[in-house]
């Protein structure tokens, strides 16, 4: 998804261009079945075609404006090098993948729940990574260890708090503990988190494991939502 909070159950993502091409929805085009949509979807949708990230995602070809957050952290600490490995995890419709490619990743594998149109050059999963047996899958796809693991991963909010925390909480620990089990000796691992969400066991674990971690906001990162970014680098 091209979203950067949890969505709502019946939220669906305005499809991309496939291959990443400019030839995305415009804006003023017709949603042809949104009375269908609950008002959340509908609100989801507007918010998309009205969001200037995205519309400059579709513009330039990037499969969601997601890729925009991805740019800037990878600006800032340069975490994609020629060469690198990469594993994304929640990596559907894809704009993390396009980017690690873009900046030189010789190999990027993707797995995510939903599936991911082809993108040249890497190699895409439709799995979900709690399952036991995806995490070594994702591994033997790769050929060996990676550099970086990235996790945009964010499950379907169900409505109920706690419910909706613990679920954020889980999915964070799971990205971090197969980043910590996996990488290369001065690799990095990136995850979405939550301000205000209680990732204090992971993040007190991170900091045993890297030379350093620290938050990173992003600039196309919905100002008014509580998304954040860890970004974990010198894996020990
Ligand atoms: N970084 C992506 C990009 O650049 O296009 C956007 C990722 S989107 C915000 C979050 C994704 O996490 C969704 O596509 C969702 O299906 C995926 N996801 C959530 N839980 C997952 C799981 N257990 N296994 C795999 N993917 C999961």
């Amino acid at each position: 998804m091209s979203d950067d909070e949890p969505k709502p159950e019946r939220r669906r993502m305005v499809r991309p261009p496939s291959g990443g091409t400019a030839a995305g929805r415009g804006m003023g085009q017709k949603i042809k079945t949104a009375d269908k949509k609950s008002m959340s979807s509908q609100q989801w949708i507007k918010r998309q075609l009205s969001d200037p990230w995205s519309e400059r995602a579709r513009a330039e070809g990037w499969r969601s404006r997601a890729a925009f957050k991805m740019m800037e952290i990878d600006d800032r600490l340069r975490l994609i090098k020629r060469g690198s490995r990469v594993i994304d995890l929640g990596a559907a419709p894809g704009g993390w993948v396009q980017v690690a490619l873009d900046r030189g990743a010789a190999e990027v594998v993707g797995v995510d729940l939903l599936m991911i149109e082809h993108i040249p050059g890497a190699h895409l999963i439709q799995a979900d990574f709690t399952h036991p047996g995806v995490d070594q899958q994702l591994i033997d796809a790769l050929g060996g260890p990676p550099d970086l693991v990235l996790s945009d991963m964010a499950h379907n909010t169900v409505g109920h708090r706690q419910t909706d925390h613990l679920k954020i909480i889980a999915l964070i620990e799971i990205a971090a503990d197969f980043a910590i089990r996996t990488l290369k000796p001065g690799g990095s691992f990136v995850t979405k988190n939550f301000q205000g969400g209680d990732a204090g066991g992971v993040l007190a674990r991170l900091r045993d494991e890297f030379e350093d971690v620290r938050p990173i906001k992003p600039e196309a990162s919905r100002k008014g939502s509580s998304e954040v970014y860890l970004v974990a680098t010198g894996k020990r």
